[in-house]
């Protein structure tokens, strides 16, 4: 690696990556993706809705403009923006029983943004909604969501407690054909997709998972019924004479383990792999200094500027000011002392490497400042690069452990051994207890189909199980040749911003709305990517430099296949090799134009 000014002298690099080298092998495992199981069979009543009671309508057989599968964010942002350019009252689609999407899902105790609110919660401008907290919590933005849907009349036509599938080009009638499990099958002019990414919650394939006689839920399907509480912050009062260990210590844990702490009589906290906490510095957003600050464009300026400071290669004032712009602050900072001419990409490799040992140190040296008994304090430090997982920011995660209820239960990377009738067992040592909560995160990286549960039939019969068998092929993420009509909104292949999901939507669903507008505004009843243009844009997206996020030699996890070679589809699940900053320019320009070059419309 070039040489890059070094700040990170006193470290003892070698030392540190023969540290990350060891625990990251003892956590790979040769069953990968395979080693988790689904929320089917036994734990299929672990997967139903516990917030709302189904509701029985009549099947739907009519005809829409357009209609969007998946009630979060996506839908939501696609749903204004198409209202705003002229096309309203899109039909939303949802499997929950409200708009939310992960929100909706996700409720469990102390669910709060990681990023910050300013530029995480969507439509804040137009709905003139002020955050209440710099980081806010599940309640408020699952509010927003319900804002938004009321705001752009979304209810009106939304369907609720529906599951898409199947959908159908018909390719005389030059629109789509939309099934549900509701015995609809109505027609639509366009459609958009916006599943999520991580929507499929998954259960780890512990041997004797089934076998567990006590109460057993996963963190996105909280059974407040059990813990006692809500969503809002009321007291766990049904758990202060049980036993509870939640298995897994990844971003959802890490929020809800303090309000278990404080009520349980007991907890286990089950770790394969510490998690790297930062601190949040969570706060109040002061009525008059957001006055101040929210004059028109406000949002769309702040969220340039949280890219910008990411990843735009520049200084920027930094307005957010997080644990996600900090690390880019350090890069920057490194490089700004080289001289231009060695600015290579070596060079700003060794600088974010430096960058990072430095990070990384200061939040290990967190951990001893803040857990008590040293011995946990050393199994909760996090060896391997801060971009290896998805890093944490929370003020009170650590803390609970000075709590005399909680017992860090770590697994030395090798995961719990086995489930029994009445607990589980960690080193050989059986752990009794009531309630296992599953923390254990969601499908990643399958193919589409197995994430969305339909298929999606285009022209001439084309299932896009079959156009994306080697990996998603698109132009901007959004538009697939042989799909007219259909857009995708998610950040592959487009800005793939991982700090800030809600951008990358916003950015799709402004130019979808643009394109849909433009194609009724001319009566033209088809619009679709050209292969050549779609073969170009993927050309494009494989010059991308090697990724910082869970590369191939960090710690296994979701963000790098498990620690196993990257599939056809995580190959292709990059983003604008200039950076997301550069996409968002370039997107902006590409909409500006008017002729929406590479798409034919018909
Ligand atoms: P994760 O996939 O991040 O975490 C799953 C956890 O379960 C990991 O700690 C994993 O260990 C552990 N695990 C799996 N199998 C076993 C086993 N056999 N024995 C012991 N432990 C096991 O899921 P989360 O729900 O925490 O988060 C998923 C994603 O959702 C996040 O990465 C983030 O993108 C998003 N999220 C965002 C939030 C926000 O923005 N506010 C909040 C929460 C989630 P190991 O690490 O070793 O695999």
């Amino acid at each position: 690696m070039a040489a890059a000014p070094d700040n990170a002298k006193h470290i003892d690099k070698e030392a540190l990556l023969a540290k990350y080298v060891a625990e990251r092998d003892k956590r790979l495992r040769p069953d990968g993706n395979a080693q988790y199981i689904r929320l089917t069979g036994r734990f299929a009543d672990y997967n139903t809705d516990p917030y709302t009671a189904p509701v029985e309508r009549a099947p739907i057989f009519d005809h829409v403009p357009f209609t969007f599968i998946g009630g979060g964010f996506a839908g939501l942002l696609t749903g204004a923006r198409l209202a705003e350019a002229g096309v309203p009252g899109a039909r939303i689609v949802e499997k929950g029983g409200d708009f939310g999407g992960t929100w909706y899902w996700n409720r469990y105790p102390g669910a709060q943004c990681d990023t910050a609110s300013m530029v995480y919660m969507p439509l804040l401008e137009e709905t003139g909604h002020r955050p209440s907290e710099k980081y806010a919590h599940g309640p408020e933005i699952y509010e927003q969501c319900q804002r938004i849907g009321r705001q752009y009349r979304l209810y009106e036509n939304a369907l609720f407690q529906t599951e898409v599938t199947n959908l159908e080009w018909d390719g005389e009638g030059r629109r789509w054909i939309v099934s549900t499990n509701r015995g609809d099958r109505f027609t639509s002019d366009h459609v958009g997709m916006g599943i999520g990414p991580l929507h499929v919650p998954k259960l780890p394939g512990i041997p004797g998972i089934e076998t567990f006689k006590g109460h057993a839920f996963h963190t996105s399907r909280w059974d407040y019924g059990y813990t006692g509480g809500d969503p809002k912050g009321a007291p766990l009062d049904k758990l202060g004479d049980r036993r509870v260990a939640i298995i897994g210590t990844g971003a959802t844990s890490v929020q809800a383990v303090p309000h278990l702490a404080r009520w349980a009589k007991q907890l286990y906290v089950v770790q394969r792999t510490p998690s790297s906490v930062d601190v949040r510095n969570n706060g109040p957003i002061d009525p008059d200094w957001f006055a101040e600050i929210a004059t028109p464009g406000w949002q769309a300026r702040w969220l340039e500027n949280f890219t910008d400071s990411q990843t735009g290669g520049k200084d920027v004032e930094d307005l957010v000011q997080d644990g996600w712009t900090e690390l880019a602050r350090r890069i920057r900072t490194e490089l700004a002392s080289l001289p231009r001419e060695n600015r290579t990409q070596a060079a700003m490799l060794a600088a974010f490497e430096n960058a990072d040992f430095e990070k990384m140190e200061e939040v290990r040296a967190r951990v001893d400042a803040v857990v008590d008994d040293q011995e946990t304090a050393a199994r909760l430090k996090a060896w391997y690069r801060q971009l290896c997982k998805r890093p944490c920011f929370h003020d009170a995660y650590l803390q609970a452990f000075n709590t005399p209820s909680v017992t860090l239960v770590d697994t030395d990377g090798k995961g719990v051994e086995r489930i029994t009738e009445t607990g589980f067992v960690v080193g050989g040592v059986e752990y009794a207890v009531d309630c296992i909560i599953f923390a254990s995160g969601f499908e990643v990286g399958t193919d589409f189909r197995s994430r969305s549960g339909f298929e999606v039939v285009g022209r001439d019969g084309l299932t896009l199980s079959e156009a994306w068998r080697e990996g998603m092929k698109s132009l901007h993420g959004i538009h697939t040749h042989g799909f007219p009509n259909a857009f995708f909104v998610q950040p592959a292949q487009g800005a793939n911003l991982i700090s800030n999901i809600p951008h990358n939507l916003t950015a799709s669903a402004g130019a979808i709305a643009d394109v849909v507008a433009h194609a009724i505004n001319r009566g033209l009843h088809e619009v679709e990517v050209t292969q050549a243009a779609q073969d170009a844009w993927i050309e494009t997206l494989l010059k991308s430099p090697p990724r910082l996020t869970g590369a191939p030699d960090c710690t296994p996890g979701y963000y790098n296949n498990e620690g196993q070679a990257p599939t056809p589809i995580q190959r292709l699940a990059v983003g604008y090799p200039a950076g997301a900053s550069a996409y968002f320019r370039y997107l902006d320009a590409w909409r500006a134009a008017g002729d929406f070059k590479g798409l034919e419309f018909r």
